[in-house]
C-alpha cells in the first residue's frame, strides 16, 4: 500500500428529491441519502465503509463509482475531479461488484458472454482473443475455464460471485468498490470470496472499497474503517485502531453487537442496546444526528453538530465526530477483546 491518495470525496452530498403533483410536479422533500462526506483512499488499499442498513454507505458507493450523479462536493480520481459525467477512461479504472450474485447476472445469458461484457463496452477484444481472455479471467478466480458456454443457475451462489469478480476484473481496473459482496452468501461461502478477494489484491494491486454491515467482516479485510450514520461519517480510523480504541458511540453499539464466533464470549460480552427507530433521512435530527439514540448524548448534541476530528489523545489519522468521545474506562472491554482475538481469520455471519 503507497500513500498516494486515490480517491478523495470532499463534502459529497447525494439527495433524492421526492416529488408530487400530476400536471406539474414539484418537490416536496429531500431524501438526505448522504450528506456531507469527506474521505479519502490510498493507491493499494482496503478502505471499509460500514453502518446499518439506510445509511448511505451504499449510495456512496454508487456516486463514487459515477453511477449516481452527486448533488454537491468534489470526488477526485487521480487528482481529477470526476464531476457529473465521467469519462471513458474513468469508466473502465472503476469497477463495482454488486450484492446480490444472483439478480446481478442475466440468467438468459452465457457466462463467458457476461464476463466478456467489459471487453464488448469497450471495445478492447473481439472474437478468439476475447474467448481467451474471458477464460483466463475464470481461472484467475478459481472457476472452471470450460464451463464458459454454462448458464449462471448451473453454478453455486459463490461461483455466481466469481464471475462477478471475474466480470470486475475485465478492463484491469485500479478501484473496485465491493457492494457487501458477501452478505448474500452462506456463510462457509463468505469466507472463501473474501480470501479471494485479498488474494486478487495482494497479485493486482488493487483498491477496495468494501461496504458491509457487519463489523467483523470488515475488520478483516480492511486497512481503514469508516463507521456512517444517516448519510454521514461518524468515525473513521486504522482497521486495528478503531477497533482497540472505538471513540464514537455509534461505534461501540455496532462493536458491541458484532458476530463473534466463540459462543463463551458471545455469552459474556455486554450489548449496547440502542433505543429508537433510525430517524427519517427525510428530516435528518438537527446538531448530531446520532443524539435520538444516543446513550451519551447531552443537551449541546441537539442544537450543535460535532466536527469529524481527531480527539484529544488520538493519532492523527483517527477521527471522530462526537462532542463527547467514549473513554477508555467505558469500553466494552469483552467485547472489543472478543473480536480483536478472533480477527485473524473472518469471523463471519449476519449482525445479531
Ligand atoms: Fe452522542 Fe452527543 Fe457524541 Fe452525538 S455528539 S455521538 S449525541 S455524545
Amino acid at each position: 500500500m503507497s500513500d498516494e491518495i486515490l480517491v478523495k470525496v470532499e463534502n459529497v452530498r447525494k439527495h433524492f428529491p421526492i416529488k408530487q403533483g400530476i400536471l406539474f410536479k414539484r418537490e416536496v422533500a429531500r431524501v438526505h441519502a448522504v450528506d456531507g462526506v469527506d474521505l479519502e483512499v490510498r493507491r493499494g488499499e482496503t478502505l471499509g465503509i460500514v453502518g446499518e442498513s439506510g445509511c448511505g454507505k451504499s449510495t456512496l458507493a454508487r456516486c463514487i463509482t459515477g453511477l449516481h450523479s452527486i448533488t454537491d462536493g468534489r470526488i477526485l480520481f487521480e487528482g481529477k475531479d470526476i464531476g457529473r459525467a465521467p469519462d471513458k477512461a474513468f469508466r473502465r479504472d472503476v469497477q463495482m461488484i454488486f450484492q446480490d450474485p444472483y439478480g446481478s447476472l442475466n440468467p438468459r445469458r452465457r457466462v463467458g458472454s457476461i464476463i466478456a461484457d467489459p471487453f464488448d463496452i469497450h471495445g478492447t477484444a473481439t472474437g478468439a482473443e476475447r474467448k481467451k481472455r474471458v477464460q483466463e479471467l475464470m481461472e484467475l478466480v478459481g472457476l472452471n475455464p470450460e464451463h464458459y458456454n454454462r448458464f449462471p443457475a448451473e453454478f453455486s451462489g459463490g461461483q455466481r460471485q466469481r464471475i462477478g469478480v471475474a466480470r470486475a476484473l475485465a478492463l484491469k481496473p485500479k478501484l473496485i468498490v465491493c457492494d457487501e459482496p458477501v452478505s448474500a452468501l452462506d456463510v462457509s461461502i463468505q469466507a472463501q470470496v473474501i480470501n479471494l478477494l485479498k488474494d486478487l489484491q495482494d497479485e493486482l494491486g488493487l483498491t477496495y472499497i468494501f461496504i458491509a454491515h457487519d463489523l467483523s467482516v470488515v475488520r478483516y479485510v480492511s486497512d481503514r474503517v469508516a463507521v456512517m450514520y444517516l448519510g454521514k461519517v461518524g468515525e473513521a480510523a486504522e482497521g486495528e485502531e478503531l477497533y482497540a480504541r472505538p471513540r464514537h458511540p455509534y461505534t461501540n453499539a455496532l462493536l458491541s453487537a458484532a458476530s463473534v464466533a466463540d459462543p463463551d464470549r458471545a455469552e459474556r460480552r455486554e450489548r449496547i442496546i440502542l433505543t429508537g427507530d433510525v430517524p427519517s433521512p427525510i428530516k435528518p435530527p438537527s446538531g448530531c444526528r446520532f443524539h435520538t439514540r444516543c446513550p451519551k448524548a447531552q443537551e449541546i448534541c441537539a442544537t450543535a453538530e460535532p466536527p469529524l476530528t481527531v480527539a484529544a489523545g488520538d493519532t492523527a489519522g483517527h477521527l471522530t465526530a462526537c462532542h463527547f468521545p467514549v473513554e477508555l474506562g467505558e469500553r466494552l472491554a469483552e467485547a472489543h477483546a472478543a473480536i480483536q482475538q478472533e480477527s485473524t481469520e473472518p469471523t463471519l455471519g449476519v449482525t445479531e
